[in-house]
């Protein structure tokens, strides 16, 4: 009964500001529920693309459907992340602008699916010589290799990346590609050491467990059951209906072959993965006040595995040596003291393997050659939503503060520059009201004021610094900002929800209560000198190039994780900035991770924080499409006898579009001419036009 590819658009409006009553947040729900009811996951706010989880596999990433969206303009087609990822490659072959594609939104809301959608897409429409043909098999690959190690079954997401990742992929002039890189941001190293209920560790544990051939498994001392493992247990159930480790782990083992990943390194990385599970189940006894470790022989199997000395690696597990300044003290460690030395040396390893395979992965994506390929750039970013959980720590810190940058920078690339345009396009112009956010970036991140800086000085702080005394601080230093709430201040509604170690933010998105109870020792991430020590001479030389010795000689304090994590997202806004963005805004239709479910209370809130409403009333103010006078004219000259085949009157190509636009039919109000740029408010019609014309 299809009468093409696709069921068109049979629910609502396809782009939102098409929408009659676009002031209202039910009409706005209204039309996503309608959609999302005939399986239509995607609707524009202007070039925004805004996806619902389906939860369910629907027949619309075809290869047909890629022919299908291939050099069409977003109009011409039903909304969908092809029609975006098209509408940006095009931009940068033919006009060689590096684009750069956001996708945010909340865990489970399909930024990683999106993300892939992507990948698919550019490498389905993108040169087919064989030469490139491997570079994007391992753009490709990369993905099961950082999805093994990177993500895990949470309560919100059965496959929940833990880490952000941004991608560039390097194109050459044909717009093929040829090289890629990655950045990898905040991996969620806690989970290595314990879960919530429900949940689970890194899935490359449960899959080395279950798809290791016995060969592999003797070599590293494993036992396939999980219970077995302290690391593993925490969270209780280890296998989930809709994973399948034995299917994963042959996958991620082809993918390492594929990028070149040689049988020595991946032995290394299996062994660092093993002896993260023996190191879990190492404990300690206290005698007289010191730990001792309780079986030895566990230490002798991750010594075995890392390449180091047993002796050694034990007396690092129960001691601590302190170097003040050239004074080297060594003293016992108590039973707790230990265990936190334990914990903290699986996080290190395992955060820094994560790391050194980000590393290898760029190096066997290194464009050979990138004569050319200057700009043509395209970066995807797929990086943590906001996080409003009824316990906030450190973690949702470090994600919310990302999400006010990355609020930011959409404001600066859309609702400013927008505006700015106008102003420079001399065009009448009726300013729009939006949030702008900076004040609470600076609350975070400003220089000696704010809370990113008052967190390393107390880290810094001799003496005896607890979170407790931090959370004084921010009181005494912030009491008075407006984006700052504390207890004692805090409305009484509010201060029955709070406790005496929290403090609370008003983020852009809404307000969000975080508990301090951990901020120090996750900022400070701390690893005792004797345990990097050991692991410098490792015998396993990923493990020796995670830890390099100058790292020991160097008298710098190393950086504290928030003040790494400032910095790097920092870097990030630079490189997104000096792109041409599309946005992807993915939205979580229910908390079950099941189709056909659509809960309008959950997906309202998601609009809001997104800032949806306040992104369609700048795009239903102003003017939807915008050429160059000179572009205009010579893709639309063929419209009209006034301008075909050559506009020849006097006063160049602003007036030639004068004459065109009327011809077309435009009344006064649809277009603005400004000093260099036509203005359109609805291209659509434009497009009907031509469909029209072509169709003659
Ligand atoms: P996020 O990265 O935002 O946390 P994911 O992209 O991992 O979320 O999506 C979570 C799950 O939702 C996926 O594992 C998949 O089952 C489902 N899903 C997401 N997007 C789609 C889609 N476009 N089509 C079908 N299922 C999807
Ligand atoms: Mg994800």
């Amino acid at each position: 009964m299809e009468t093409g590819l696709y069921e068109r658009d049979r629910a609502g409006v396809q782009d939102f500001v098409l929408l009659e009553n676009y002031q209202s947040e039910d009409a706005f729900i209204d039309n996503l529920k309608k959609r999302f009811q005939e399986n239509l996951i995607y609707t524009y706010i202007g070039q925004v693309l805004i996806s619902v989880n389906p939860y369910k596999q629907l027949p619309i990433y075809s290869d047909e459907h890629i022919k299908e969206y291939r050099n069409k303009h977003l109009y011409e087609m039903p909304p969908h992340v092809f029609a975006v990822t098209d509408n940006a490659f095009r931009s940068l072959i033919e006009e060689s602008r590096a684009q750069c594609v956001l996708i945010s939104g909340e865990s489970g809301s399909g930024k990683t699916e999106a993300s892939k959608k992507v990948l698919q897409y550019i490498a389905a429409c993108s040169g087919h010589q064989t030469t490139v043909e491997g570079v994007k098999d391992r753009l490709l690959k990369s993905n099961p290799v950082l999805e093994a190690f990177g993500n895990a079954k949470t309560n919100r997401n059965d496959n929940s990346s833990r880490f952000g990742k941004y991608m560039d992929i390097q194109f050459d002039y044909t717009g093929a590609p040829i090289g890629g890189n990655i950045l990898n941001y905040l991996l969620e190293k806690s989970r290595v050491v314990g879960q919530n209920a429900g949940e689970r560790n890194f899935h490359i544990f449960y899959q080395l467990l279950a798809g290791a051939d016995d060969k592999l498994l003797q070599e590293l001392n494993l036992q396939r059951n999980l219970n077995n493992y302290r690391y593993l247990s925490d969270g209780g159930k280890g296998t989930v209906a809709s994973i399948d480790d034995v299917e994963s782990f042959r996958i991620v083992q082809q993918a390492l072959g594929v990028i070149d990943f040689s049988p020595e390194e991946q032995r290394e990385i299996f062994s660092i993965i093993g002896s993260i599970l023996h190191l879990g189940n190492v404990s300690f006894n206290e005698v007289d006040g010191n730990a001792e470790v309780a079986k030895r022989d566990l230490v002798v199997t991750v010594s075995r595995l890392l390449g180091v000395n047993a002796t050694e690696l034990n007396a690092a597990l129960t001691h601590r040596t302190i170097d003040a300044r050239g004074d080297v003290v060594t003293s016992p460690l108590n039973h707790d003291l230990a265990v936190y030395a334990r914990d903290a040396l699986a996080k290190a390893v395992y955060d820094r393997l994560f790391s050194w395979l980000v590393q290898r992965l760029n190096i066997s994506l290194q464009a050979k050659d990138t004569r050319g390929a200057r700009n043509k750039v395209m970066g995807i970013l797929d990086i943590y939503g906001f996080e409003i959980f009824s316990k906030n720590n450190f973690e949702q810190f470090c994600i919310n503060f990302c999400n006010e940058k990355l609020q930011q920078l959409f404001i600066e690339l859309t609702l400013k520059s927008e505006q700015d345009e106008y102003r420079r396009e001399g065009i009448e112009w009726i300013p729009v009201e939006y949030f702008d956010n900076k004040v609470i970036c600076n609350l975070i991140e400003e220089k000696h004021k704010g809370i990113i800086s008052i967190l390393d000085e107390e880290c810094l702080r001799p003496g005896d610094p607890t979170d407790l005394t931090f959370l004084e601080k921010l009181t005494h230093k912030l009491a008075t900002h407006h984006h700052y709430i504390c207890h004692e201040k805090a409305p009484t509604q509010v201060q029955k929800i709070m406790g005496r170690d929290e403090f609370r933010l008003v983020h852009y998105a809404g307000e969000v209560t975080y508990s301090v109870n951990g901020f120090l020792d996750k900022n400070n991430d701390l690893l005792f000198r004797d345990l990097k020590e050991t692991l410098s001479k490792a015998g396993n030389s990923i493990v020796r190039t995670c830890f390099p010795e100058q790292e020991l000689r160097s008298k710098k304090r190393p950086e504290t994780a928030v003040t790494q994590f400032k910095a790097s997202l920092n870097n990030l806004m630079d490189i997104l900035m000096c792109k041409e963005p599309s946005y992807i805004r993915c939205i979580k239709p229910n908390d079950l991770q099941t189709p056909g479910v659509f809960k309008d209370e959950l997906v309202l809130h998601q609009v809001k924080y997104l800032g949806l409403m306040e992104n369609l009333r700048v795009r239903r103010a102003g003017f939807a499409y915008r050429r160059t006078y000179d572009l205009f004219l010579h893709r639309y000259k063929c419209l009209s006898k006034s301008t075909w085949p050559n506009y020849k009157g006097s006063g160049g190509s602003r007036e030639g579009v004068k004459l065109l636009v009327k011809d077309l039919g435009y009344g006064p109000e649809d277009y603005r001419l400004g000093t260099t740029k036509l203005f359109i408010r609805w291209p659509r019609t434009l497009f009907d036009t031509e469909d029209a014309y072509q169709a003659k």
